[in-house]
Order: C-alpha cells, then structure tokens, then sequence
C-alpha cells in the first residue's frame, strides 16, 4: 500500500515537472516573458479614456523593416487590445478610429480632429499608441511620452513605463520622456505611447502577434489603474 502511494506521488510529480517544462520550453521558444499582473475588475468605472491609433489613411506614420506594414496598421491592432482592456476594467474609451482612415489631407486638421473628439467627449485622459522607428535596427523596447510640464501627464507616464517594463521585460529598458507633440497639447493627462520598434525585426514581429498585443495592452491598462491608485492616494492624503 505504501509503495503504491509512492509510485503514485512519484508519478504526478513527474507530470507536473514534465508540464512545466514544456509551458518553459515554449515561452522560451518565443522568446516572450509571462504575463504577470491582473488587474481587479472594475478598477477603472467612471473614466472617459480618449485612446488614439496613431496616423492613418494617406497618413502610414513609419513603415516596418524590409518594406513591412506601415506603422498606422500596429497602431490600429495595438489601440483596439488596449481598448478591450480598458472597458474590462470598466473604463468608457472613446477611439479616434477603429479602421484604416485620416480625418483631414494634412496633418494638423487631422490631428485638431483627433483633439476635438476628447473634448466633446470629456476625455478624463489620452492614450495615443504608436510604433517608433530608428535606422540602427538594434534599437528596442517600449516608451512613452508625456506633455512637457504637466505633472499629472509625467505622473501617468511614469505609471504606464513602468508598467510596460514590468510586464514585457524589454531588453533595453527605457525611461519616460517629456515629448513635444501636438497631439499631448491638451489640458488633461495626455501621453504618447511608442508601443516598440518597428525598425527590429524581432520586435516588429512581436508587435503583430496577437498575444504579445494583449500583454502589452494589459501593461497599458495595469499603469492607467496604478497611475488612478496614486491620484487617489494623493487626495485622501490632502
Ligand atoms: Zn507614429
């Protein structure tokens, strides 16, 4: 009786080890880390989050190595998993586009378009998701941006940084910078995000994959909900 539980224990340990393994074996496959964290649901309800799929339409922002896709596709993918996000955490996300589209023939009307959508729909914050590109093809990993001298953008900046190395472990681990885009010119807590470099063959592959998309979407959503704790931390402590 006694050996037949040992064998038994012996077994499924040996399972469980095999299983783990092979989870081992394929993430070190693709080379992707783990997702870590889960936020709890409903973190997010009473926020209005303008979240902008940068360029667009005659508009191809960057174009992905070896003659890829253009940059305003990632940033469409990427902008709709961050929407999904967002709602499951009971955000309201208006989106400037949800197709392949521009809102004028030239920059500044299509980006004042993108602007007016986040004020009349009361925007609380504003998410712009975009892909970077650089000609050394070694250059990697996440970074956002935030309007210069406003302490709430910096504030959610920092959030959402931390956040995306927390949850994609990049390589080369960036910092969050002050930028001087016109799409982060309004009042409320504006940022743009650089989801990775599209200019590197290994992260613009993980750009378009799905999975990756999700992770890098729930880092998003983990750093809006760490940026809203500290606010209200702020608050009560005032
Ligand atoms: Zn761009």
């Amino acid at each position: 009786m006694k050996r037949n539980v040992f064998f038994w224990t012996m077994l499924c340990g040996v399972i469980v080890i095999g299983l783990f393994g092979i989870v081992q074996d394929k993430n070190q496959r693709e080379g992707q880390p783990e997702s870590v964290i889960t936020e709890e649901s409903g973190a997010l309800e009473g926020l209005c989050i303008l979240v902008d799929a940068g360029h667009g339409g005659y508009d191809g922002g960057a174009r992905a190595i070896n003659g890829g896709l253009w940059e305003k596709e990632y940033n469409l993918r990427m902008a709709l998993q961050i929407q999904s996000a967002l709602e499951a955490q009971g955000a309201q996300v208006i989106m400037t586009r949800m197709e392949d589209k521009a809102f004028a023939d030239r920059k500044r009307p299509d980006l004042d378009a993108r602007l007016q959508m986040a004020k009349d729909g009361d925007a609380d914050l504003l998410l712009s998701v975009h892909m970077n590109q650089y000609h050394d093809a070694v250059e990697s990993g996440p970074q956002v941006f935030y309007r210069k001298n406003n302490a709430d953008s910096r504030l959610l900046a920092g959030c959402l940084q931390a956040a995306l190395i927390g949850g994609l472990q990049p390589t080369r681990v960036r910092s969050a910078m002050a930028g001087d885009y016109y799409m982060l010119s309004l009042p409320i807590p504006s940022v743009l995000i650089e989801c990775g470099f599209i200019s590197n063959p290994q992260e613009a592959k993980w750009l378009m994959d799905a999975d990756y998309q999700k992770r890098l979407a729930e880092a998003v959503c983990t750093g809006v909900c760490e940026y809203i704790r500290l606010q209200q931390k702020n608050r009560d402590a005032q």
